[in-house]
């Protein structure tokens, strides 16, 4: 039997406007200025390893962080179609962008959206100068997959609210300047219902910042310890008892982007420069053609995502489709440089050179299809989904 409903996987087809053609050439210009500075290193996964504020505040200058915020709060009033380009750009470079990141996509929206008219003033023009970065306070111990089940508490105080839990793998918590955490304001009913976020200051007392290191060594995550932190009412973001509703709201924004299928994009760049330098055989033409042509079809998809937002649609499925796509891309995006290229990863070697890129993406690589939502638990998004048209 037919269905009148729309499929949930439908993507726009989009054609970039004019002025997001002209921005890429700018961007580019800019991108040309950094790597003069020697800023942009070209490196896998700069997303979310590349923490350089300098950079951040420069992009922000240009009008390029919190870009498609309203003017009226400090952002640029663009529309999601010209962000898209700009990261497009910044991430298939490499440039350090992970400083902003959670700013630009995900918590300047989310003030915008949720905020009070106090929060939006006071947050989003920092947001947009790139003087002010958030990190991610929603996965816990036992509450990754399933987030509906966080312990962090909040309790009632005579001015706000009390803190109290641990959340794990919060990105950039230690040279971030807040979190916005989902904790458990009700205990009672319906566990969705008893979930609210709040703006957390990371360097209020009771907050506690322990390093979780990375394969590789480096110091990117944490355990971030709530041991009793007192946020005022003025934090709460959004309704008490909403922060389910908005935490899924932003999933559509934290999935579907082009970190979700760029993130390796770098090492394919540095495979075509060391193509570039011998004679290429058949095969190893094939498979960059055939690297080539997925990422454009993910590519597609992810700009139909955009398109859709920017339409003010709420595309979960399709937003989840892509992440799952795009981050197996990624990974094998590497696999088949490794195996059409046989150079040892060396970690140590010159940095920017095959090698030590090639050691770079491998040792970052088992996080791609987990963050943001694994792989499994997205293809039950898209499965009910499916099952519900
Ligand atoms: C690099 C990286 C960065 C991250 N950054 C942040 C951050 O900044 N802030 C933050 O809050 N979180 C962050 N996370 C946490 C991330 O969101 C969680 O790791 C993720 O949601 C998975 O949760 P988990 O690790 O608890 O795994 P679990 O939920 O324990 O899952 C373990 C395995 O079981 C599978 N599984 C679980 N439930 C089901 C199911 N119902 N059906 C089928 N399979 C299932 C999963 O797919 C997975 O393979 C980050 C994680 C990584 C790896």
């Amino acid at each position: 039997m037919s269905s009148s409903r729309p499929s949930p996987l439908v993507f726009p087809d989009v054609t970039l406007p004019e002025s997001a053609l002209l921005l890429r050439t700018e961007v580019r210009a800019f991108l040309d200025e950094e790597h003069a500075r020697g800023t942009v290193l070209g490196r896998p996964d700069s997303w979310l390893a590349g923490w350089d504020d300098g950079f951040s505040r420069r992009l922000a200058g240009r009008g390029w962080v919190g870009m498609a915020l309203p003017t009226e709060y400090g952002g640029a009033g663009r529309g999601f179609l010209e962000r898209y380009v700009v990261i497009e750009e910044l991430l298939a470079a490499g440039a350090p962008v992970s400083a902003h990141w959670v700013s630009d996509r995900q918590a300047g929206p989310s003030v915008l959206q949720h905020g009070s008219e106090e929060q939006r003033r006071f947050f989003l023009p920092r947001i947009a100068a790139g003087q002010c970065f958030f990190s991610i306070g929603m996965s816990e111990k036992s509450s990754g997959s399933d987030l509906a089940s966080v312990a962090a508490r909040a309790e009632r105080t005579a001015g706000g609210w009390r803190l109290t839990g641990t959340k794990m793998w919060t990105g950039g918590a230690h040279v971030n300047d807040y979190a916005i955490v989902l904790a458990r304001t009700d205990e009672t009913g319906d566990r969705h219902a008893g979930l609210s976020q709040f703006i957390v200051d990371l360097r209020a007392p009771g907050v506690r910042i322990e390093p979780i290191r990375l394969m590789s060594g480096e110091h990117r995550f944490n355990a971030l310890h709530l041991e009793g932190v007192d946020v005022p009412d003025g934090m709460l973001l959004g309704r008490q008892g909403d922060g389910w509703k908005q935490v899924t709201g932003e999933l559509a924004f934290e999935r579907s982007g082009p970190e979700r299928y760029l993130t390796t994009f770098p090492l394919l760049v540095s495979l075509l420069r060391e193509l570039g330098q011998r004679a290429a055989t058949a095969e190893q033409l094939r498979q960059v053609g055939i690297l080539t042509a997925r990422l454009h079809s993910v590519r597609r998809l992810s700009l139909g995502v955009a398109a859709a937002l920017d339409a003010g649609a709420s595309p979960d499925i399709q937003a989840a489709l892509v992440k799952d796509l795009g981050t197996r891309l990624e990974g094998a995006l590497v696999d088949t440089v490794r195996s059409i290229l046989p150079t040892p990863a060396d970690p140590h070697a010159t940095p920017g050179t095959h090698s030590e890129l090639l050691a770079f993406a491998l040792l970052h690589s088992p996080g791609y299809t987990l963050r943001g939502g694994t792989n499994e638990i997205l293809r039950g998004i898209i499965t009910r989904g499916l099952e519900q048209h």
